[in-house]
């Protein structure tokens, strides 16, 4: 189905943003992985999505910290593989505490990665797509791009600004098959759920597996985490046929979480 397309997904080394890359390149999409990671283990991944899929497969190792870096990974999208059709914003990063006191570098730095990186990522990649008449834009927002929790007041605003930057992208492209969406996901299990389910087990004295439990518990009725897969398969979906006609739009996938 993406056969001779070409995605760029940042932050692909790891949890949501290597299952999605799995996924797209599965329907024969060429992969741009990019995301921090020991050298040996990206050429693995690489080495398997290639001999897994058949696609080509390389790793840009831009800083989402530096907008030139950004742009040189949308070029290098277009060197390597002649041309950018779909842009996974992933990369992410967490940081949890009060907002009387919460450091300001933490702040700046969430910002810059979850929600101004995207902003970098998209401009420099809107040109080539427009010239396409093609493109499919998808920003990993959270559930915390629709309801707020406490102690995450840097993460809650750059998922806020960026379901509300996912709006304006969308419908100031929306006449050129550009489509422009968030995914919005729940507790799903990966490092970046993994350290805050270890800091609450330690401030509650409690094991792992019980503060998976309370977690799960306090916000997701389902009470299972999502799986990355399954991010990748709707990822899929927004960049098929089926879905060339919806833009704009924050999906959910939390077990019910905002339902709430
Ligand atoms: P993860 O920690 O497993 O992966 C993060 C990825 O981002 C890694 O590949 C890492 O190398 C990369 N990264 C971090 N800083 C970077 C930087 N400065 N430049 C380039 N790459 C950088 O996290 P994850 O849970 O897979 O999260 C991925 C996205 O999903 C994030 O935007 C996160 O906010 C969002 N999300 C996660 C959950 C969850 O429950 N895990 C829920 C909702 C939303």
């Amino acid at each position: 189905m993406l056969k001779g397309k070409t995605a760029v997904v940042t932050g692909s080394t790891s949890g949501i943003g290597l299952g999605i890359a799995h996924r797209l390149a599965a329907q024969g999409a060429n992969i741009l992985l990019n995301g921090f990671g020991d050298k040996e283990d990206i050429a693995k991944i690489l080495k398997n999505l290639q001999d897994t899929y058949g696609i080509r497969a390389d790793h840009s190792p831009a800083n989402m910290l530096k907008s030139a870096e950004i742009r040189e990974m949308v070029a290098m999208a277009h060197t390597k593989f002649g041309s950018l059709d779909i842009l996974v914003n992933n990369a992410g990063i967490q940081f949890t505490g009060p907002t009387d006191g919460y450091p300001e570098e933490k702040w700046n730095s969430i910002i810059e990665i979850n929600l101004s990186a995207c902003f970098h990522a998209i401009t420099a990649a809107l040109p080539g797509m427009k010239k396409n008449n093609y493109g499919r834009i998808i920003n990993i927002a959270s559930v915390h791009g629709l309801v707020a929790s406490a102690n995450k007041c840097a993460y809650v605003a750059a998922k806020h600004g960026l379901v509300g930057l996912t709006k304006v992208v969308a419908i100031e492209n929306a006449e050129q098959d550009i489509t422009c969406n968030a995914i919005c996901p729940g507790w799903v299990k990966t490092p970046l759920v993994d350290k805050q389910v270890a800091d609450r087990a330690e401030q509650d004295g409690i094991s792992i597996e019980e503060a998976t439990k309370t977690m799960l518990g306090e916000k997701q009725p389902s009470k299972t985490f999502t799986h990355v897969e399954q991010l990748g398969d709707l990822a899929v979906f927004l960049c098929g046929d089926a879905a060339s006609n919806m833009t704009g739009v924050s999906l959910p996938m939390d077990g019910g979480w905002t339902a709430q």
